[in-house]
């Protein structure tokens, strides 16, 4: 059976009659079967999608569709889905079951979307590779020797490998757009604020973003203008009539020259860049040298943030409250007992640079110069803004790497997060699209990065691309 395009016309065809909501997902159920023991993008196909797909046709029988009706999506594991196991791929949650839906799942589901499972992701999100799970590696799925980039590993391999037809992901450095990248994907960070984290499991709560992965930019767009929706039951949600971006169109693109020259970025990575570049002048966009003299900075504000944040929010992780409890003889030792044959070592590493962050005496000298960094690289950006209308940049400095490459060298695995990182530091919007064939397989990326609220501006440009990309 061939799968159409694009939501829309999967959502016309079912429409039509012409297609069958349990033919769509048993085609994909198919796939699932035959590669996921290979590929483990999935920890767990839902056992209810039965009941789901019938809710799904009900819906049209009665009128009430929407254009997500029917649609197949997947999950990843650090988003509640109420009834249903969620464990942000770690052991210590191993056994927990959601008691709420998170508002995207609500959202979705109150559309009747159909939910195919959860995928794999690097343990609390703490990762670029899939390495970092309990429930084993992720390969990818263009080439299975290869990762397919993290920590929303899996849920872009659930899409590459045929598995469903959209993925969730969440974005706190990178973990949509970098693995979208690796898998040749679309993958977008919205703007902080944009999209409800309500249900979605908090690694760094000021930076967490969920987002769309897709195969096509339209895709991306039509999942986040539906899941683009003001909540009030997350405090940092932005009331929608103060979203506001005025431009209309893109007519100009910066592009940071110094990025792309710096040491680290394989060769294949900027000749492909320079091609896009002369692809979208091409297309008759202005391209301008900028400056950003702060954002090399980014990385290093990120593993302050990040680690600081983690550790206070995995606190809750207490053998009291949720998931796993080994008993001791007294409170301390049960704490330790299990957070200690919970936590995989990232998680740990994580966990005890962020404590050392936050203690007395070392919270200004680390955490207070981050914080003010970050109200710079935000006001960088903001000015930026100003003179161009979206900035080009690669995704990663590098294509996926060989399973086991990084995994005993952290700072080198981290360095996948040097483009992306920054727009999470800024608050502002990312998209990473396919930019071209590379060599093993492999598929090489674009990221373009646009003001607050602006991603009309991006889905603008990225369609432009997309469409004349060779
Ligand atoms: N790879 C980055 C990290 O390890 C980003 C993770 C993410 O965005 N969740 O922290």
């Amino acid at each position: 059976m061939t799968i159409p395009n694009t939501i829309k016309e999967t959502h016309e065809k079912i429409k039509s009659g012409e297609l069958s909501i349990r033919a769509l997902v048993d085609s994909f159920l198919k796939n699932i079967e035959e590669k996921n023991s290979s590929i483990n993008a999935y920890i767990e196909v839902y056992s209810d999608i039965d009941e789901q797909v019938k809710n799904a046709e009900k819906m049209f029988e009665e009128g009430r569709e929407t254009i997500m009706t029917g649609i197949p999506i997947s999950l990843k594991d650090n988003m509640l889905f109420l009834g249903h196991k969620a464990s942000s791929g770690s052991k210590i949650l191993e056994n927990y079951t959601a008691t709420y839906n998170a508002t995207v799942v609500d959202l979705l589901k109150n559309a009747g979307a159909i939910f195919l499972g959860r995928t794999n992701m690097d343990e609390f999100a703490m990762g670029s590779s899939t390495e970092t799970s309990f429930y084993g590696i992720t390969k990818n799925p263009l080439n299975e020797e290869m990762v397919p980039g993290g920590s929303s590993g899996g849920a872009v391999a659930s899409l590459s490998m045929g598995g469903t037809l959209l993925s969730l992901g969440s974005d706190t450095g990178g973990s949509i757009r970098q693995p979208a990248a690796f898998c040749g994907l679309v993958g977008m960070k919205p703007t902080y604020g944009t999209v409800s984290r309500y249900g979605l499991m908090a690694m760094a709560s000021s930076l967490d973003q969920i987002g769309p992965i897709t195969k096509n930019v339209a895709d991306a767009e039509t999942l986040f203008n539906f899941i683009n929706k003001y909540d009030k039951n997350d405090a940092t949600s932005i009331p929608e009539n103060l979203r506001t971006e005025n431009k209309k169109e893109v007519k100009k693109i910066g592009v940071p020259k110094s990025w792309v020259t710096g040491e680290g970025i394989e060769d294949s990575v900027k000749e492909n860049f320079d091609k896009s570049i002369e692809t979208l002048k091409s297309l008759g966009y202005e391209i301008v040298d900028i400056d950003l003299p702060l954002s090399p900075y980014a990385l290093a504000v990120y593993y302050i943030l990040m680690p600081a944040e983690a550790s206070s929010n995995l606190s809750r992780y207490d053998s009291i409250r949720f998931g796993m409890s080994l008993p001791s003889n007294n409170l301390k030792n049960q704490y330790e007992k299990t957070r200690e044959s919970g936590f995989g070592k990232e998680v740990k590493r994580r966990i005890l640079l962020g404590t050392y962050i936050l203690s007395h005496g070392y919270y200004e000298a680390y955490y207070g110069k981050a914080l003010s960094l970050q109200k710079a690289i935000q006001k960088e950006y903001k000015n930026i803004f100003e003179t161009v209308d979206v900035i080009a940049t690669p995704t990663s400095p590098f294509l996926a790497f060989s399973i086991g490459a990084k995994t005993n060298d952290p700072i080198a695995m981290k360095l996948s997060d040097l483009f992306t990182v920054p727009a999470n530091i800024a608050g502002i919007p990312a998209i990473s699209i396919p930019s071209g064939d590379a060599n093993n397989n492999l598929k090489h990326s674009i990221q373009f990065m646009g003001p607050m609220f602006g991603e009309n501006l991006l889905f603008e440009v990225a369609k432009k691309f997309e469409e004349n990309v060779q």
